[in-house]
């Protein structure tokens, strides 16, 4: 998802229509032929544009290229045109032709694209991570806003990309690749975009390409040769993909499909292909993670666009499609576990200081920003969807993929779609999840149960802060071999319920299926790497026996976004200073009351650990283990536990990518076991007054 930009400047040349009397008119471009040459020894790009202008054309054409291309020459008609330049604009003159003559405006360039890749970079929330353009032997990336090639404001009907390169270096881009060759030292593919929506990426690099047919849509792989053999694994698991959100949705809407390896850590999804980092594509969970996501994109993203002047809806529809949904389809516990999880990412990263309501949502900037536009949002569409239906929502969504493919939409749209699915207005239940920030904070209260003959009567009150949001929530009364599940809808702050049984309750439970967005007490959060990403009261201390290096440190705290945070020798810690504080503890502390409580089945020595019966005390083994701090109320402590400096080394960058975990276990950089310790307790789950335990 990368039309931003563009979107913005089709807009502005929208807006300045109804003063077009007073401004040069401006030429409608109908089809482009783009042929570049890449050059990565010199990071040089050589380039030719012709763009064919909608008959009777007069006026200027106003094209975007980067300003430090060195333009060689522009013609229209077949004769040298005159152009001006500024602001990464070019202006072209256009000349008188015959009525009803199609014109043609080529122009001739060459430009150094050489932004610096990271050689080694620690996870950010920048997916770019400042990378427009390079073209480099080591790969090429060119972005839709690296200005590689003269772009009209508004996308031409047709587009076809030619890239010729070295022999061996293989280019991709949007489109259909209608032909791909070698001659002698030439690599060269041509690329056709039926329905070109914005920008366009190129990437190149030595690609080994694997290809299939998925129901007559062409799959392909672009690979580095060291990672080919991960090709099959994920053409096979994209045609299972795109089959699924076919059936779902409708036709898949573009020319092809293409994985496509980066030289940098990207995961971008661009229409018809994805394109993800080396680094990022070994992660043994992406091709059941990032790709369905990237996928998804194609219908929602993609394929129907977003009007970014209302908010960006499409983040939280691709998580709940795919990355959820895939979970939903496993069990209804891993769905639920799922839901929870957002809820937990919120409360642990996004602070009264980062909250936002989120129809101002436009892209993710941090790992607060993510859990609005992404979590946060996943979870309105799964309410929209418990409270209309499968059918309905589902059917909302097909028949706006149907009708609106292609252009762009907003939540105002999205939520009028579910309405007339669902033949119920829904505005103002949907208005605000969308523009408050937070969420309700819910607790339950005053629950007793009173037994009345061979009855039990369990009454109680739910409690929400703000009373602002039209809800029904379960409210689930358990006994021992039973239960009774009550949709209660709340009324302003405190709403009573009554439950009668005929077993002995023992436990009352609110939101037990968690179908509904709410914000975590500190006491519900389980203690995970998130916790230690959201902290704004982090300390780090490093024990004598820490094994990690200096830089291997600082490297894990800049990917947990905590490149701030104090370090403090175990000798100069006071236990009892660092009461208020979340602890990063990186070797075993002499000072035990700096440990977490360590999840169950965790054992610690002096040459090794153990977790669930299996004893780690390998060289290349590394623990991180977290847990709440015993007398620290709402305090979580992490210890890290590396058996040497190479295997904390191995491992460092990938713990951000375990967000949601608070029990890890990486040997050599791999990893090998990953859980989440159960939350303490909160305001949730109650036991009854009045109930003998
Ligand atoms: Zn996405």
């Amino acid at each position: 998802m990368k039309s931003f930009l563009h979107l913005t400047v089709f807009i502005l040349f929208l807006g300045l229509s109804p003063v077009a009397c007073a401004m040069p008119i401006e030429a409608r471009v109908v089809r482009q032929e783009i042929r570049v040459r890449l050059l990565p020894e010199r990071h040089l790009l050589e380039g030719e544009s012709v763009l064919e202008l909608a008959p009777g054309a007069v006026g200027t054409l106003t094209l975007s290229l980067n300003p430090a291309a060195e333009i060689e020459t522009v013609a229209a008609a077949g004769r040298g045109a005159p152009f001006r330049r500024g602001d990464g604009r070019m202006q072209v003159d256009l000349p008188r032709t015959e009525e009803g003559a199609a014109l043609r405006v080529t122009v001739r360039y060459r430009c150094v694209f050489n932004d610096p890749a990271p050689e080694r970079p620690a996870v950010t929330e920048d997916p770019s991570y400042g990378v427009k353009g390079a073209i480099t032997s080591r790969g090429s990336y060119l972005g839709s806003d690296a200005g590689w090639y003269p772009a009209p404001a508004a996308g031409p009907t047709r587009r076809t990309i030619a890239v010729s390169a070295p022999a061996g270096i293989e280019a991709i881009t949007a489109g259909r690749r209608v032909m791909r060759k070698t001659e002698g030292r030439i690599t060269r593919s041509v690329w056709e975009e039926a329905h070109p929506t914005g920008g366009v990426s190129l990437s190149a690099g030595p690609y080994v390409i694997e290809e299939r047919d998925a129901a007559g849509i062409p799959l392909y792989a672009y690979f580095h040769p060291e990672d080919a053999h991960l090709a099959p694994r994920y053409l096979e698991a994209a045609a299972g993909y795109l089959r699924f959100y076919a059936a779902q949705f409708g036709p898949y809407p573009f020319e092809k499909f293409a994985v496509v390896e980066n030289f940098f850590p990207t995961g971008y999804g661009f229409p018809s292909y994805t394109l993800i980092g080396a680094t990022v594509i070994r992660l043994p969970f992406i091709v059941t993670t990032s790709l369905p996501h990237e996928i998804a994109h194609s219908w929602w993203g993609n394929g129907v666009l977003v009007d970014y002047r209302e908010g960006n809806w499409c983040e939280g529809l691709v998580t709940y499609l795919a990355d959820y949904l895939q979970e939903e389809r496993k069990s209804a516990a891993a769905g639920r576990d799922y839901r929870f999880r957002i809820l937990a990412d919120y409360a642990s990263l996004v602070g009264p200081v980062e909250d936002f309501p989120l129809r101002l949502f436009v892209g993710r900037t941090d790992p607060a920003s993510r859990a609005i536009g992404y979590g946060k949002a996943a979870m309105l569409f799964h309410m929209i969807r418990m409270r209309i239906g499968d059918r309905a929502f589902f059917g909302a969504l097909r028949e706006l993929f149907r009708k609106r493919c292609f252009t762009a939409v907003s939540w105002d749209d999205l939520v009028q779609a579910f309405s007339t699915a669902a033949g119920e207005e829904l505005s103002s239940f949907v208005k605000p999840w969308l523009d408050l920030p937070g969420g309700p904070r819910l607790a339950l209260a005053e629950v007793a149960a009173r037994r009345q003959g061979r009855r039990w009567q369990v009454r109680g009150k739910v409690t929400e802060e703000r009373g602002a949001y039209p809800l029904t929530v379960t409210v689930r009364v358990e006994g021992k071999a039973n239960r009774s599940d009550t949709a209660l809808r709340l009324a302003g702050g405190r709403t009573p319920f009554a439950v009668a049984t005929v077993w002995r309750p023992a436990r009352v439970i609110l939101d037990p299926e968690v179908d509904v967005f709410r914000l975590l007490a500190p006491a519900e959060l389980p203690a995970t790497v998130n916790r230690i990403k959201g902290s704004r009261e982090l300390t780090v201390v490093v024990t004598r026996r820490c094994a990690a290096g200096g830089g291997t440190l600082s490297l894990l705290l800049r990917s947990l976004g905590q490149e701030g945070a104090k370090l403090l020798p175990e000798e100069n810690a006071d236990p009892a200073a660092l009461a208020g504080r979340d602890l990063l503890v990186c070797g075993m502390p002499a000072h035990r009351e700096l440990l977490p409580e360590l999840p169950e089945g965790v054992s610690v020595a002096a040459d090794g650990f153990a977790v669930g019966g299996k004893r780690y005390g390998g060289e290349e083994d590394l623990l991180l283990a977290m847990g709440v701090r015993p007398g620290s109320p709402g305090r979580v402590a992490a210890l890290l536990l590396p058996l040497s400096a190479s295997a904390a080394d191995k491992a460092a960058l990938k713990i951000t990518h375990y967000g949601r975990y608070g029990l890890l276990v990486f040997s050599g950089g791999e990893n090998r076991v990953k859980g989440t310790p159960p939350p303490a307790g909160g305001e949730g789950v109650v036991i009854p007054q009045g109930v003998r335990r």
